[in-house]
């Protein structure tokens, strides 16, 4: 296990390795942008502005007395060069001319060439896009097919004037050089690159830090817990699944303790309940062989008692680990539990009686229910089990059998009363428990195994039923069980 962990890269290594391909992607996606296809974009941008300048250009023939002032002005404002001829059946005219940057192509042009554009445009469905580029040597503009960088754009469109007469318009826009921003963009990059290294460096320590400090000091503590320290103290961190860890955690060990503490009470009170009728079987068995006369009934009929007493401890302990592991099951079925009750009740008076102990059954109708017959008999003769081994000096133990609506349905409870010392208030919650005896050992009259409650509980869980206490000092206790009808 230790090998396997090993082996696996700790969190500030995986952070670092995230935080690199993250820091990666951003760069190369900067540098794509911003140095590979700074040009392209620039010029596609270009281009799709001069094409927004025509079509305004376009929209202000609608209007001819104001069409040179509008069109001055736009070139102005977007810097661009701007030539209107007036085609009419004998000659092509210049309307007007907006010659508003340095370096303009179609100002450097002859008439001629500027005329021959509006047959081109023609040929091509009434606009053509052309490219120039400067060529130094010989001091002049050449029509240009390669797109590269520092190039001019000439747009030439057609547009039809009231009287039919074809209208040239030449739209010359610069696409500024981009080589030098590349080279300024190039070294921002640089600068760039090292400041988000040394960042994501400086974060991932810092983030690395922050997750692991808590889940280091958390597993030290459960290291802890492991050698058995039930003490420890889960400390979370400054964020909620750390928090919520140790919660669980501190939830956890408390749990653990009081597995543990139940577990040696478990020992403590197995041993001390089988050690007595032990010591008591055997001795009784040995004194019946050893000594002449002391062969009787009664020294067998307590070797009988004792050995009851610890089969039903044992039957306790199977009973409850059956119903903790839910391989217990409810078999429900129709039936008369009223008289299945007394049925019960009736069998227990013959036993009682014989000490002196009196038990009543009040029940004033007969109902029936769906429900686990044995699972119900069994924890409310648990309970009367209970009360006859508590009730005061009356002897009297009654079983009462109610029916009331709570509100949303009909309920059959079954209240058992006894007229004992009670339970003081403080404890009431706590007899639930397993192995729980309010009594401590060793002045307890009665020998039980501190199992019937918590059996008596998950007994009425288990068939959907509830189950109950009211009682204290000094007044008795009336414990029930109730069902759904
Ligand atoms: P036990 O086998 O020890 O009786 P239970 O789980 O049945 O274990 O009961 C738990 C504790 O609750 C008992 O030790 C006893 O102190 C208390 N108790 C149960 N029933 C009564 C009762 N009718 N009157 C007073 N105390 C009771």
């Amino acid at each position: 296990m230790t090998q396997s962990n090993s082996r696996k890269p700790k969190i500030r290594l995986k952070l670092f390795a995230f935080m690199a391909g993250f820091t990666g992607v951003v760069l190369l996606l900067l540098w794509l942008l911003q140095v590979v296809f700074l040009g392209t974009i620039h010029r596609s941008v270009r281009v799709s502005e001069t094409k927004d300048i025509a079509k305004k250009l376009a929209s202000y023939t609608e209007a001819p007395i104001t069409l040179e002032s509008k069109a001055e002005k736009l070139a102005r404002s977007k810097s661009v060069c701007i030539v209107a001829y007036r085609f009419d059946r004998i000659r092509a005219k210049e309307m007007f001319s907006c010659d508003i940057t340095e370096n303009c192509v179609i100002h450097s042009m002859e008439n001629g060439e500027l005329i021959s554009m509006h047959r081109k445009a023609m040929e091509n469905g009434g606009s053509l896009l052309c490219y120039y580029s400067y060529n130094s040597e010989r001091s002049e503009y050449e029509l240009t097919n390669e797109v590269s960088d520092g190039q001019s754009i000439v747009y030439s469109f057609i547009v039809k004037d009231a009287r039919g007469d074809d209208m040239l318009f030449i739209i010359n826009s610069e696409v500024a050089p981009v080589a030098s921003t590349v080279r300024t963009l190039n070294y921002l990059l640089v600068i760039i690159s090292i400041t988000m290294i040394i960042l994501s460096v400086i974060l991932t320590l810092i983030l690395s830090s922050s997750i692991t400090k808590p889940i280091t000091r958390i597993n030290s503590s459960a290291k802890e817990l492991a050698k058995g320290n039930y003490s420890v103290n889960f400390e979370g961190g400054s964020y909620r699944e750390a928090e919520e860890l140790s919660e669980t955690l501190t939830y956890a060990s408390s749990e653990l303790s009081r597995v543990e503490k139940l577990r040696s009470e478990l020992i403590a009170n197995t041993t001390h309940d089988l050690r007595t009728p032990l010591t008591m079987i055997t001795g009784y068995a040995e004194l019946m062989r050893d000594l002449e006369g002391e062969n009787t009934p009664e020294n067998a009929a307590i070797i009988a008692d004792e050995a009851k007493r610890m089969t039903s401890l044992v039957n306790d302990m199977l009973e409850i680990s059956k119903l903790e592991n839910g391989v217990a099951k409810a078999n429900f079925e129709q039936f008369n539990i009223t008289e299945s009750v007394a049925a019960e009740i009736e069998k227990y008076q013959e036993f009682c009686r014989k000490d002196g102990y009196t038990l009543r059954f009040e029940a004033n109708e007969s109902v029936v229910v769906k429900t686990d017959r044995t699972k119900i008999t069994r924890a409310l003769l648990n309970l009367v089990n209970n009360a006859l081994t508590y009730t005061g000096n009356d002897r009297t133990v009654i079983v009462r059998q109610e029916r009331y609506f709570n509100g949303e349905r009909d309920v059959l409870r079954y209240s058992v009363i006894d007229s004992g010392e009670g339970i003081p208030e403080d404890k009431l919650p706590l007899i639930w428990d397993r192995y729980y005896k309010v009594d401590s050992p060793h002045k307890r009259s009665a020998q039980g195994s501190g199992l019937g409650l918590s059996i008596v509980n998950k007994l009425m869980t288990l068939i959907g039923g509830r189950c109950g206490v009211l009682s204290s000092n000094g007044n008795g206790s009336i414990f029930w069980i109730e069902i759904d009808i």
